[in-house]
C-alpha cells in the first residue's frame, strides 16, 4: 500500500509542471476578498435601509398623529343650519395642522360643512372607524385622506406633494414609498396603483399608524451591488492587493518547489546522483574503520549542486526516500568490486521518516548481502534534527534492522534535544558529534566542556562516539588524548569517489595522520592541566 502511494507520489512529482494552480489561487483570493467586501457592504446597506425606513416611518407617524388630533377636533364640530361658524372652526383646524389643506364634517343628521366654502366634496365611502386613503383625482392635486366614520363623518385632506417630502432621500438609488391599501404614494407626491412585483432588490418595510400604511424603502439589486462596490472600493483594492501578493508568493514558492522537485525526480531517473565516501578513522592510529556515504548531484545544466541545498529540497518534496533507495542500490553495486577490512563500517544517511517505513528493511537487504560477504557492517545515520517518530512501526523497523545486524547512529548529536531516555529507547550504537563542537575547541569553553563530558555519558550508555569535522592536527591530538575513539573530517580525508577512496585506503595515507608520540604526550599533559 505504502509502496503504491509512494509510486503514485513520485509519478506525480515527475509530471509536476510549474504551477498553473497559483494564478487560480490569486483569482480565488481576489474573489474571496471581493465577496467579503460585498457581503459586508450588503449587510451595511441592509442596516442603512432598515434605519431609513424606520426614520421615515417615525416622521410619518408624527404627522399622522397630528392629523389624528386634528380629526378629533373636526369630530367635535357640529354643523348647524349656517355653516359659517363650523367652516371657520374647520379652517382653523386646517391651518394649524401641517400638510392639511381641506377638512369636512358631516353631522349624523346629514348636514355638511367644510373648511373651504368653495369646495363641497363629499367624503368617499369609508369603513367604520378611522381609515386612510390616497386620492389622485382631486382638484388640488393628489392627497392623503384621513377619515372617521361613526358619529357622523369627519375628513381631513393632507396635500400629498407636501407630505411626500418626508419620503425624499438624498440617494438617487433608494426609493421610499408609502403603501396604503392598493395604492402608493411616491416621493414626488404622485398616487399610483400598488403592484408587489415592483419591489425589487434590497427592501425594508415598516408598518405605521396602526397598520393603515406601510413604508417601503427599496434599492434595486444592480444598484445594491454597484453601490457596495463603490463604497468598498478601498477594501476591494486592499483585498485584491493582498490576494495578488499571496498568490504571487505561493506561485513563486510552488514554482521553485515544483521545479526543484521535478528536477530531483528527473535526476533520480536519469541517474545524475552518485556517491562520495568520507573516511571514518581511529583517533589514535588514524586507521580507516569505515566510510560515510554522501550523496552528490551532477546536474546536466547547473553542474555540481551542493548537498545542503538538494537534500533539504528532496526532503521537502517527499523525494528523500526514493533518493536514498537509489543510493543504496548504487552503493550495493559499487561495493561489490571493493575489498574491505573486516568489521568495516559503511554508514548511510537516512531520513527519520524512512526509518518509519517497513520497506527500509527490504531496501537494506541487497546492500547487507554484499556487505556480509566482506564482513562489513551497515550503519544507518539518522539526524538528531528530526526526532524519530514514536510509532510502533518505527520501533518494529528498528528491531528488524537490528536482527539483521544493522547498526544505528545518531547524527548531528548535540544540536537537537536527544536525552538519555531517547538514546536508550532507540538503542543507538554510535553518536556522531556535530561539527560545531570540534570547531569550537579553543574558542568556546562551554562546548569544549560538553564534548569532554560526552565521553563519560557514552561509556555509561554503551555507545561509541564519532567526532565529525576534524580539520587540524591539533584537534586530532586533543581528541585522541581525551580518549575519543573515532574521528571524521577533512584532516583525514574529504568525501571522495570510490576509486579515490580505494587508492586512499591502500596508500596508507592515514599513516601521516597518526599523532606523534611527542604530540600525544604534549596533548595529554595539556589535557591534565585543564
Ligand atoms: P552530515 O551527515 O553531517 O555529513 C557530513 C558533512 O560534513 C558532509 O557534507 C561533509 O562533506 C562535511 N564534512 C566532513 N568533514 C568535514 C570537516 O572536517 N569540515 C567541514 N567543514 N565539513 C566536513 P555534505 O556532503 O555537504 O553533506 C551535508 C549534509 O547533507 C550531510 O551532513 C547530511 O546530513 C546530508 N546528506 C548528504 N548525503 C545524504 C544522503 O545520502 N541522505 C541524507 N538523508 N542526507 C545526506
Ligand atoms: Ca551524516
Amino acid at each position: 500500500m505504502l509502496k503504491r502511494l509512494e509510486a503514485q507520489w513520485s509519478r506525480h512529482a515527475l509530471s509536476a509542471k510549474p504551477a498553473v494552480v497559483y494564478p487560480v489561487a490569486v483569482c480565488i483570493c481576489l474573489l474571496a476578498g471581493w465577496l467579503l467586501a460585498v457581503v459586508a457592504s450588503y449587510l451595511q446597506d441592509r442596516a442603512d435601509l432598515q434605519q431609513r425606513a424606520a426614520s421615515i416611518s417615525q416622521q410619518l407617524e408624527r404627522q399622522l398623529s397630528l392629523a389624528n388630533v386634528a380629526l378629533s377636533r373636526i369630530d367635535s364640530v357640529m354643523p348647524g343650519n349656517n355653516c359659517d361658524l363650523s367652516s371657520r372652526l374647520l379652517a382653523a383646524v386646517v391651518q394649524s395642522t401641517p400638510h392639511a389643506r381641506y377638512a369636512l364634517r358631516q353631522a349624523p343628521d346629514g348636514r355638511v360643512c367644510t373648511s373651504d366654502l368653495s369646495r363641497m366634496d363629499m367624503p368617499p365611502a369609508a369603513p367604520a372607524g378611522t381609515s386612510l386613503s390616497l386620492r389622485a383625482e382631486l382638484a388640488g392635486g393628489s392627497a392623503v385622506v384621513l377619515q372617521r366614520q361613526g358619529n357622523g363623518s369627519s375628513m381631513l385632506e393632507l396635500g400629498a406633494v407636501s407630505l411626500a417630502t418626508i419620503l425624499q432621500t438624498e440617494s438617487a438609488v433608494v426609493a421610499a414609498t408609502v403603501r396604503v391599501g392598493s395604492q402608493y404614494l411616491t416621493a414626488d407626491g404622485e398616487v399610483r396603483k400598488w403592484d408587489e412585483a415592483m419591489v425589487q432588490g434590497l427592501n425594508r418595510r415598516v408598518g405605521s399608524h396602526d397598520g393603515l400604511l406601510e413604508v417601503v424603502v427599496q434599492q434595486p439589486w444592480v444598484e445594491v451591488l454597484w453601490h457596495s462596490l463603490l463604497r468598498r472600493l478601498d477594501t476591494l483594492l486592499l483585498a485584491g492587493l493582498a490576494g495578488v501578493a499571496l498568490g504571487w508568493a505561493l506561485l513563486r514558492r510552488q514554482l521553485a518547489r515544483n521545479s526543484s522537485s521535478w528536477e530531483i525526480a528527473q535526476g533520480i531517473r536519469n541517474r545524475e546522483f552518485f556517491t562520495h565516501y568520507q573516511p571514518i578513522v581511529t583517533a589514535d592510529q588514524g586507521e580507516c574503520i569505515g566510510v560515510e556515504v554522501l550523496a552528490r548531484w551532477r546536474h546536466p545544466v547547473q553542474g555540481a549542486i551542493r548537498s545542503d541545498l538538494f537534500i533539504p529540497a528532496a526532503e521537502d518534496a517527499g523525494l528523500i526516500v526514493p533518493l536514498t533507495r537509489y543510493l543504496i542500490r548504487r552503493v550495493s553495486k559499487e561495493f561489490k568490486q571493493v575489498a574491505l577490512p573486516p568489521g568495516f563500517l559503511v554508514s548511510i544517511n537516512i531520513a527519520a521518516e524512512h526509518l518509519g517505513m517497513p520497506d527500509l528493511v527490504e531496501d537494506c537487504k541487497m546492500l547487507l548481502a554484499v556487505l556480509r560477504e566482506k564482513k562489513a557492517v551497515l550503519v544507518l545515520e539518522v539526524s538528531e534534527r528530526f526526532p524519530l517518530p514514536e510509532h510502533q512501526v518505527t520501533h518494529r523497523v528498528v528491531q528488524d534492522l537490528r536482527q539483521m545486524g544493522v547498526k544505528l547512529a545518531l547524527d548531528d548529536f548535540g544540536i537537537g534535544h536527544a536525552d538519555r531516555n531517547y538514546l536508550r529507547r532507540w538503542g543507538f550504537d554510535y553518536l556522531k558529534v556535530e561539527k560545531g563542537y570540534v570547531s569550537a575547541l579553543g574558542k568556546d569553553s562551554f562546548k569544549a566542556n560538553i564534548l569532554d563530558g560526552l565521553l563519560q555519558t557514552s561509556r555509561q550508555l554503551g555507545v561509541q562516539v564519532i567526532v565529525k569535522g576534524v580539520e587540524t592536527q591539533g584537534q586530532q591530538n586533543y581528541l585522541s588524548v581525551k580518549g575519543f575513539q573515532f574521528l571524521q573530517g577533512f584532516y583525514f580525508g574529504k568525501p571522495m569517489t570510490l576509486n579515490h577512496f580505494r587508492q586512499w585506503l591502500y596508500s596508507g595515507i592515514t599513516q601521516d595522520r597518526v599523532p606523534s608520540v611527542a604530540a600525544m604526550a604534549a596533548g595529554r599533559s595539556e589535557a591534565a592541566d585543564r
